[in-house]
């Protein structure tokens, strides 16, 4: 929201300000800020106009810093803004009523600016009516040199360190030290300058610590040596932070473990584990110059030079902007938002950059002072050096560090304080936490994060490496039984070797194999080179393997031939599949005598009918049992279950029915979306963000289950099913599963696990354990 300092002068109150005070230099000052705020805030007048008239009168005088300017050269910036103020919008309001008057409207209206519509839309604030006003008495941090304002945190935002840390000016104002106007001093250079405020200071910070038993960010302005607090409010902090911080506050006793948990933003505790620069690839790299660590992470792209450009050029298809700043301002939100990194040249560790970023997660190095950026220009000047919009940088946000160039990144570690509250989280969940994964590298990224476990293997993803691509154009374009069979003997081999990986890799834990889903004719040759090498592998002419793909083709291959029934048409490629997963576990069983099955999960995709599931058991059954017995193991050694994948709202109705023949349940909520809202998962990008701003979505259902609609089918599915099967295992494998508003549904609804991708599993288990400290709080 807006604000406007120093309202009420003009040039009669101006001069009583300066009688009562004896200083006619800061009443000219507060005077000349008045009108540049009010001029901007309210009467809408770009803040850079006013900022060129200060430059100039400062060039004049060769004055470095606003502080410099004397009583007569402030006089002369305020006749300068007052002419700009009348070309621009006309005459300045004198009057303290009217300029009260206009400042209240001005400050209502700011809850419908684009920077405050877009910053509730970024953090999911919704159903309020508006804002408040508060007309406040001002204490004045810009009287001289005892005097100065500044914002601190009780512990570091950045890192979750303990100790005071903040910033500050002397004889200045607050929008000195957020605007980065001039780089401020590190709050600790406090107690020199003022050593009985900064001890009454610190005070006053362990005092609102302890109150709260929270982070604190604080503002605090001193008037002639007397300190005034301004706001606390508990403090925005990176990731890093917000675990540091919740794990030292319980080794201080402030708090316990479960409020600690509580205090996780589970859906930002995945920053955490972003890739980090390649610290051997960075000694490489020479530094091209450094500013504040404000916000860490690595960041590399291109540079854009005005939040506007990082926008048109993301949304025209680029990936990787960096937004290079003199300063950010609230107008930039958007664009910080969707660039991949931020720079600034002014500014502070709690310049609006830096904050805003953390915020955001979002890497940034700000007040990296030796850059010269010119949005006009659009360049950056360093040292010499001269960098454009098809420029790369790296930033390393940790160190504050910039490159020139692309730095190879890698992935991050879990920390210590990391571990403690995820171990934590695994003493309040009920929920289970699966990962979904098909390689080796994969499951053993879930594991890393605590992983319970393969929710999902979507077996497909293994058909695109090396010649296997080959061999499954060749199952789909045989003509025969015969002819598809010996291609998937070729395929078989493949697909064990795979499975005994995954399978080594997960000793002891459960894993979810699902069978074949996506409709055929997305392995088909499209390019001239690839329908010569299967013209030249079948044995047949390049025209009839064109009229065999042909023939393939679907008009709605989502809703075509898929997932079962694939296997119903084709029992061949389920029974192939089903021998390798099975042989790879005897093979497991032949390396390790005493190896351990956590138990083997064969998924049957996209189902709609009971009858399609006592076939496809029938099948997998009789096959598996085949494969046992032929390498001489049982049931009990490689223990296993068959069920389904409920995608289809058929499904979820004929639940109890299904169960008779399904051991366990997954809920693939991405295909039970798409069926249940009848949008194209695919193409629903086009219209979603259309219906969230019209508020017929409050989130997009593709990413948190509509609770209301997908949500009553699987509760109605779990209902069902487990009337037919009492006990019935049920988990849920979709996007959703890694979604903490989803994971709080799936515990309501009384699901036996999650399963998500592997980075999104310590989100999962967080919030797992938050829904399930919410529902005994709520008892
Ligand atoms: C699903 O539909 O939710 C699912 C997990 O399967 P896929 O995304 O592979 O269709
Ligand atoms: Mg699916």
């Amino acid at each position: 929201m807006d604000t406007v300092l120093n309202l009420g002068l003009n040039f009669e109150t101006r001069k009583g300000l300066a009688e009562l005070t004896k200083n006619p230099r800061f009443a000219a000052d507060s005077f000349r800020r008045f009108i540049q705020m009010f001029g901007n805030v309210v009467m809408e007048i770009e803040h850079e106009k006013f900022e060129k008239v200060l430059k100039g009168i400062k060039d004049k005088h060769g004055r470095k810093l606003d502080t410099d300017l004397e009583t007569a050269e402030l006089d002369e910036v305020i006749t300068g803004y007052l002419e700009l103020v009348k070309k621009e919008k006309g005459e300045f309001p004198l009057d303290p009523k009217v300029q009260l008057r206009m400042a209240i409207d001005a400050v209502f209206g700011s809850w419908n600016n684009a920077r405050a519509v877009t910053y509730r839309r970024l953090n999911d604030i919704r159903g309020l009516i508006g804002t408040a006003v508060n007309v406040q008495m001002m204490v004045f941090g810009n009287t001289g040199n005892e005097s100065g304002t500044g914002v601190g945190f009780t512990r570091d935002p950045s890192t979750g360190e303990k100790g005071a840390y903040g910033e500050y000016l002397l004889n200045a104002q607050g929008e000195d030290v957020v605007a980065g106007i001039r780089t401020p001093h590190p709050i600790k250079v406090m107690e020199q300058e003022l050593p009985e405020t900064y001890k009454e200071l610190m005070a006053v910070f362990q005092k609102l610590e302890n109150h709260f038993k929270d982070m604190q960010d604080i503002e605090f302005t001193v008037e002639n040596k007397k300190l005034f607090m301004l706001q606390t409010r508990n403090g925005k902090r990176t990731a890093f932070a917000a675990i540091r911080v919740a794990r030292e506050m319980v080794q201080e006793g402030l708090i316990d473990k479960e409020e600690a948990i509580m205090r996780i933003d589970a859906n930002s505790v995945a920053q955490v584990l972003f890739p980090q620069l390649d610290p051997k690839e960075k000694e490489l790299h020479k530094v091209l110059t450094k500013g504040l660590p404000a916000s860490p992470g690595a960041a590399i792209g291109k540079l854009a030079f005005t939040a506007e450009e990082v926008v048109e050029r993301v949304k025209a298809g680029e990936k990787n902007i960096i937004l290079a700043r003199e300063e950010t301002s609230p107008d930039d939100i958007e664009g910080m938002d969707r660039a991949k990194g931020i720079v600034t040249a002014r500014g502070g560790m709690t310049s609006h950059a830096a904050v805003v970023a953390r915020g955001m997660g979002k890497c940034c190095v700000s007040g990296a002072g030796e850059l010269h950026i010119d949005a006009a220009k659009r360049q950056i000047t360093i040292g010499g050096k001269v960098l454009g919009p098809n420029d790369y940088v790296t930033l390393d946000g940790a160190k504050g560090e910039i490159f020139e160039g692309q730095i190879k990144v890698v992935d991050a570690t879990v920390s210590e304080d990391f571990q403690t509250i995820l171990t934590w989280a695994n003493e309040f969940k009920r929920l289970g936490v699966r990962a979904n994964a098909e390689t080796p590298r994969d499951a053993k990224q879930g594991h890393l994060f605590g992983a319970e476990g393969i929710g999902l293997a979507r077996t497909e993803h293994m058909f695109f490496q090396g010649d296997r691509i080959r061999n499954i154009r060749e199952m789909i374009l045989a003509t025969t039984t015969e002819g598809r069979e010996a291609a998937l003997a070729k395929l078989l081999p493949h697909q064990r070797g795979d499975f005994k990986e995954l399978l080594a890799v997960n000793e002891g834990l459960p894993v979810n194999i699902r069978l074949l889903d996506p409709p055929l004719h997305e392995f088909l040759p499209t390019t001239a080179a690839d329908i010569k090498v299967m013209a030249e592998d079948m044995k047949i002419t390049e025209e009839k393997v064109k009229q065999l793909c042909d023939k393939m083709h679907e008009t709605n291959p989502m809703l075509g031939f898929r997932g079962v029934r694939l296997g119903v048409v084709y029992p061949e490629i389920s029974k192939m599949q089903v021998r390798a997963i099975f042989e790879a576990a005897a093979e497991n069983v032949k390396a390790k005598s005493d190896f351990k099955f956590g138990g083997i999960e064969v998924m049957i995709p996209v189902l709609a009918h009971e009858k399609e599931m006592s076939f496809m058991r029938e099948l997998c059954v009789t096959q598996i049992e085949t494969v046992l017995k032929e390498n001489k193991l049982t049931k009990e050694r490689v223990p296993y279950t068959v069920g389904v994948m409920m995608e289809l709202p058929r499904a979820c109705l004929r639940a109890e029915q299904i169960a008779k023949d399904a051991e366990f349940f997954s809920f693939g909520t991405n295909d039970l979306t798409q069926t249940t809202l009848g949008y194209s998962r695919d193409d629903a990008g086009k219209f979603i963000p259309i219906y969230l701003e019209k508020n017929i979505y409050e989130k997009d259902p593709f990413q948190c289950v509509d609770q209301d609609g997908v949500g009553e089918l699987i509760r109605l599915a779990v209902e069902r099913g487990r009337k037919g099967r009492p006990g019935l295992k049920c988990g849920i494998c979709g996007e959703h599963g890694g979604e903490p508003s989803s994971i709080e549904f799936c515990h309501k609804t009384g699901l036996n696990y999650v399963s998500c991708s592997p980075f999104r599993v310590p989100t999962a288990r967080i919030a797992a354990a938050q829904a399930a400290i919410k529902e005994k709080r709520s008892k």
